[in-house]
């Protein structure tokens, strides 16, 4: 609900791009115990026509680009034996983490925009850790997005860039480079990717994965934005997976 552009444009972008395999990854639905409507995901009625729309091209554009079928998720424990129930109903390739609330969006506020405290960043690492141990996920989204609204990179980022690189380096998780926030943040003091916490995850030893994050297709036109951040992590020394 907050992207641009027909599921077929996405794969003739990536096509046009160079890319030899595409990952679809749009924000999951929940079911939610309430009657509360998200305004940044799919509604779980639309789940269906989502996995058919992307089997069909997946299988129609074979010959040229392979495409993956995902979802990102947040951990919300209350809701996750339904998401496993999804996973399998719908033989999906493999879910990423986007801690993007704590617990549940119906009674929490986007970490993106409202990190601002001590006491957000907390609830940041509360459910980023417990996600990434739960092992469901394929990678870390944009493991830095708290820093988009937080006021800037204090020693309290740095303890969390910390443990949130431990974890992932014990997990054996990748962390995604997102090169959507580059565009987002920009003009913004602090903003994600964030350059500390990348140094972190260098010197921990993390694995990474260049995301994309395309909230329009042309993005995947432009191979250089890729590329850049290929060069950017091999620069910091940073291993990088391409499959998952
Ligand atoms: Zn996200």
């Amino acid at each position: 609900m907050h992207a641009v552009g027909s599921d077929e444009d996405y794969v003739e972008s990536a096509i046009c791009g160079g890319y030899k395999e595409l990952g679809f990854s749009d924000h999951t639905p929940w079911l939610y115990e309430t009657d509360y409507v998200a305004d940044m995901r799919m509604t779980v009625e639309e789940l269906p026509d989502y996995v058919n729309s992307l089997k069909e091209l997946k299988d129609r554009y074979k010959d040229r680009i392979s495409i993956k079928i995902g979802l990102e998720c947040e951990y919300f424990e209350n809701y996750i034996t339904w998401l496993k129930e999804i996973v399998r109903k719908y033989d999906l390739d493999y879910i990423i983490f986007g801690n993007h609330f704590y617990k549940t969006d119906e009674q929490f506020p986007y970490f993106g925009r409202y990190t601002t405290t001590s006491e957000m960043l907390q609830l940041y690492e509360e459910s980023i850790l417990k996600g990434m141990e739960s092992g469901l996920f394929a990678y870390v989204a944009h493991p830095d997005l708290f820093i988009r609204s937080y006021p800037q990179f204090d020693e309290n980022c740095v303890n969390l860039s910390r443990k949130i690189c431990k974890k992932a380096r014990k997990m054996n998780i990748p962390l995604e480079y997102n090169v959507s926030g580059l565009e987002i943040c920009k003009g913004n003091k602090e903003g994600y990717p964030h350059p500390t916490f990348w140094k972190i995850a260098a010197d921990e030893g993390c694995l990474s994965i260049v995301g994309m994050d395309a909230h329009d297709n042309r993005c995947l036109e432009n191979y250089a934005l890729y590329d850049n951040a290929v060069k950017y992590l091999n620069k910091l020394g940073i291993r990088i997976v391409c499959n998952i």
